[in-house]
């Protein structure tokens, strides 16, 4: 018998939040967070960033393959220049779908396992899924830091290790105190912690704290999905979710299952949390093997 996350991890990668959604029905909705900086929001799902100015475009994360008409026109609209730079915050194919019309003309900057989990063959349940042609796998990759001058911004890449996945890279324009998070923040949410790629939840915890330890207070934050924060809903955010890990940990101690867990709604407090793509059911089969 498979073991129950290898079970929920193929039946959910594939759809993210958006399954049985007519992909033309899906907009972008562009923010300026900062002068030359922009959140896209596709759909009610991922967030995209773009930085306008005398250089080009930089965009980071390029979205599904299925939005790439949508985001391109949004994109358009703030700069008709090439996409000098794409940015992959990490490998899931909600961030890194659109690369191939996106990353067309521009060079693609990864994490090192990025590139090489691109550009090989993956199963998913029943289905075998490509590796992306060569021009949309990153061909500029680093393994722990990297800095870019672009656009009179600096940006300062760095890889956090065992989070979200193991090659997760957040994204810091000092200049404009933003921080681009990728899937190290599902703002409001329980998040998906990609085991079978690296991940790990305590990792995506200390992670998490890690950031809040050493950017400065009045950091404007940018995850993967939901809403922009602030450092004090970051905080929020954490205490969360380590009082719901405390809570299934005492559980687990006290000999319950998962199920009677589920059963007993255990985690019922938060179910706001739960009501994007983890859970509360599955933040609980999440975590259990490691509390
Ligand atoms: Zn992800």
């Amino acid at each position: 018998m498979m073991r129950p996350i290898t079970i929920f991890l193929i039946m959910l990668l594939p759809v993210m939040g958006f399954s049985q959604r007519d992909w033309s029905q899906v907009s972008v909705k562009t923010t300026e967070i900062a002068p030359g900086l922009y959140r896209l929001f596709v759909g009610d799902g991922v967030a995209v960033v773009a930085s306008v100015g005398e250089n080009g475009l930089l965009v980071i994360d390029a979205a599904y393959a299925q939005t790439t008409p949508q985001l391109m026109e949004a994109i358009k609209k703030l700069s008709e220049a090439p996409i000098h730079y794409l940015v992959n915050t990490h490998l899931h194919g909600d961030h890194t779908g659109g690369n191939v019309e996106l990353g067309r003309n521009a060079d693609i900057i990864a994490h090192s396992s990025v590139k090489e989990y691109l550009s090989s063959e993956h199963i998913q349940g029943d289905r075998t899924i490509p590796p992306l042609p060569d021009h949309a796998v990153p061909n500029i990759t680093f393994s722990d830091r990297m800095t870019l001058d672009f656009n009179g911004q600096t940006l300062e890449m760095t890889h956090l290790p065992e989070g979200h996945t193991g090659g997760d890279i957040i994204v810091w324009f000092p200049e404009s105190r933003v921080l681009v998070m990728g899937d190290l923040l599902f703002a409001g949410y329980f998040p998906f912690v990609d085991v079978s790629n690296g991940g790990h939840p305590q990792g995506f915890m200390d992670n998490v704290a890690w950031i809040l330890e050493n950017f400065p207070q009045e950091t404007t934050l940018i995850g993967g999905h939901g809403p922009v924060f602030n450092m004090q809903q970051l905080k929020e955010y954490h205490q969360t979710l380590a009082k719901t890990m405390e809570m299934v940990k005492n559980a687990k101690e006290k000999g319950m299952s998962q199920e009677e867990m589920k059963a007993e709604r255990i985690l019922k407090s938060w179910e706001n949390y739960g009501t994007f793509f983890i859970t509360e059911d599955r933040w609980i089969e999440t975590i259990y093997p490691f509390l």
